[in-house]
This record gives C-alpha cells, sequence and structure tokens, in this order.
C-alpha cells in the first residue's frame, strides 16, 4: 500500500476536527519546558471553555519554576482508564510523538494531532499543524485559538506569553520578530502576568543552582580556537551542590555567551543517561549537528540524547560539529 504523504493541516481544519471531538489529552514532551506545557494549557483552558473534556499527560513532573501555570498541577503520567475511544491526543512541541516518552499508552494515527514549530517535524499526526517561522508552539497554539473563535482570558494570555518567553530567551533569540513582539503586548492586554513569568522563569534561582553553575563554570573547556566552549554536569556535582537537573536548564547559554564562542554545548551525565544541549550563534547549524547523532531541534538550539560514556560523547559531538563546518 502506498502512504501518501501527510500535508500540513489549516488552522479552520485542525479547529473543525477539535469540536467534532469531546475529549483530549494534551501531551508534553519529557523534561518540559515552558513551551511543551504551556502551548498543551493554553489549548486545555480554552478546550475547556467550550465544555470539552481535557486531561494534560506528562511522562516527568513539571519543573519548579513552571509550576504557576494555570493548570500545571493536573499534568501527570497517569490516564483515566475509561478514556473515550476517540479522544484526541494532541502532542506539542515535538517532531516525533515518541519524545512524549515510553509511558504514554499507544495512540493511533487517526487520534493524533501534531501542533509543533520545529524544523524537520515528522509530521506524525492524522493532522499536522507545523508553523516553523512562529518563535514557540504557543504562538502555533493562537492561530487555532482565532480559528476556534474562542475567548483567550487571562490565564491562557499567561500561558501563551510563556511559551515565547521561554522560546526567545525572554526576547533575546533571533527568534524574536516583530510580530512576538507585537503578539506579546496583545497578550499583556489580555491580562497575561509577564511580571510573575519574569519572576518564576527567569530571576528566581535556587543557591544550589547558582553553586552548580560555578562547577560547571569551573569546568569549561574551549577547542576549534576558541570558538566552542563545552562543558559537563554529572551526578557528583549535582550532590556536592544539592541541586538537580532542573537546575542546568539554561547554563549552556552561559558557554554559549563567552567572547569569541559560536557554539556551546553542556553534557548533562545524570542518572545514567547522558543528555547533550547544543547552542549556536548563527553560524553553525546545530540542528543538523544534533540529528547526525540522533538528535534535533532547530537551528541555534538543538539537544541530543548520546548512548555511551562521557568520554566518549566529547569526540563524538565535537565531531558531529566539525561535520557541519564549526
Ligand atoms: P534543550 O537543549 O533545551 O534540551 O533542547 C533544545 C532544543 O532541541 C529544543 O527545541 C528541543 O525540542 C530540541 N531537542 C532536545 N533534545 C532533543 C532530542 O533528543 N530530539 C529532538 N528531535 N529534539 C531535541
Ligand atoms: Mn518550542
Amino acid at each position: 500500500m502506498i502512504e501518501s504523504t501527510p500535508r500540513l493541516a489549516t488552522a479552520d481544519e485542525v479547529a473543525d476536527e477539535l469540536r467534532r471531538r469531546s475529549t483530549f489529552v494534551m501531551v508534553s514532551h519529557m523534561k518540559p519546558d515552558g513551551d511543551t506545557l504551556g502551548a498543551g494549557l493554553a489549548l486545555g483552558l480554552a478546550l475547556k471553555r467550550l465544555g470539552k473534556r481535557v486531561h494534560y499527560f506528562g511522562q516527568d513532573a513539571v519543573p519548579r519554576n513552571l509550576r504557576f501555570l494555570p493548570d500545571a498541577n493536573l499534568v501527570t503520567r497517569e490516564l483515566p482508564a475509561d478514556l473515550a475511544d476517540d479522544a484526541l491526543y494532541v502532542f506539542f512541541d515535538m517532531s516525533d510523538w515518541r519524545r512524549a516518552g515510553e509511558l504514554l499508552p499507544p495512540v493511533q494515527r487517526e487520534n493524533m494531532l501534531d501542533i509543533d514549530h520545529h524544523l524537520g517535524n515528522k509530521l506524525f499526526g492524522k493532522l499536522n499543524f507545523v508553523l516553523e517561522d512562529e518563535c514557540s508552539t504557543g504562538s502555533v497554539v493562537m492561530h487555532l485559538l482565532r480559528a476556534l473563535r474562542v475567548p483567550i482570558d487571562a490565564r491562557i494570555a499567561t500561558c501563551v506569553l510563556t511559551t515565547i518567553m521561554t522560546d526567545t530567551g525572554g526576547f533575546m533569540h533571533s527568534n524574536t520578530t516583530a510580530q512576538t513582539l507585537d503578539l506579546s503586548a496583545e497578550l499583556m492586554r489580555l491580562g497575561a502576568d509577564k511580571d510573575e513569568i519574569t519572576e518564576e522563569v527567569f530571576l528566581r534561582k535556587r543557591v544550589a543552582a547558582t553553586k552548580l553553575l560555578g562547577l560547571i563554570i569551573d569546568a569549561m573547556r574551549f577547542e576549534h580556537g576558541g570558538r566552542y566552549c563545552y562543558s559537563y554536569v554529572n551526578d557528583a556535582m549535582l550532590a556536592r551542590t544539592g541541586a538537580d537537573g532542573e537546575d542546568v536548564e539554561d547554563v549552556v547559554n552561559v558557554l554559549l555567551g563567552q567572547d569569541g564562542v559560536e557554539v556551546a554545548a553542556l553534557f548533562k551525565a545524570i542518572e545514567g543517561e547522558i543528555r547533550v544541549s547544543l547552542r549556536s550563534t548563527g553560524r553553525v547549524n546545530v540542528q543538523a549537528a544534533a540529528q547526525r547523532l540522533g538528535g534535533g531541534g532547530h537551528f541555534r538550539a538543538s539537544g541530543l540524547t548520546f548512548y555511551g560514556s562521557l568520554e566518549e560523547a566529547f569526540p563524538a559531538v565535537d565531531a558531529a560539529l566539525s561535520s557541519e563546518g564549526l
């Protein structure tokens, strides 16, 4: 049988599908960030306003700094056993449904909606609403909220603004466009609490996190004539400072910010797994480099899981980056 290549759905087609269904599961990716959570919560809150039943699936716990989000307390890895057969599973901010984690029960393609902004999304859903030019999955969701003509209240607006502020690094990354700022202003007028997002997501730090940052900075190494900076964090460093994996989320940007650095990598060897975060100032495509090792993401921000030891991971990532012109 020849499978037709899935095409992208329009906002109106997705809105029709959302109106037809009665029960939804909003699915966030493992190690959830402000985009996957904020986008799912925003659409979930909106669908509840339309009288729909909404569940939120997240394999990993909501990080401390995102627990202020409306409905974040409802995100769970346990789904009710008596879910309707035609429940629509909506995947947010992931190129591949497998990023939801192995605890998600099997879902038929017929019941999958894929909402994303990543390059190279696998278009795995029955409907795929992927806008690569949008700065966040939450701003992709905005197109659907408008097509649904659902009122955008302050809680929904806060969720969407969180997706924008996290994926643009507080409006600093190059994916921040004039439209991004227009939309953010509109969200503030609708009641989005920018000050709370700034405080919760960006400003408040645990002392343990700051001590861990010190260790990671101490371990920085520079290669490729100073254009590549990398460092690592392991379980021993976490134990020494009392920090945990959540405390290293934005540390890779500190590495990227060092004078002369074009590409940064942070290797996180935590609980038997090696996760690598890659960031680029824009010359080297770190999405392509990550893809060489089974990961993915965006041109300037990508990630991967490395299967092997830390000592093997350093040269493997260096080689992948070199192949992309580092
Ligand atoms: P982070 O370094 O913050 O974990 O990830 C940066 C970006 O790369 C995010 O947009 C994220 O979605 C993407 N990314 C991280 N890890 C993976 C991965 O293992 N596979 C894919 N396809 N994308 C990833
Ligand atoms: Mn995103």
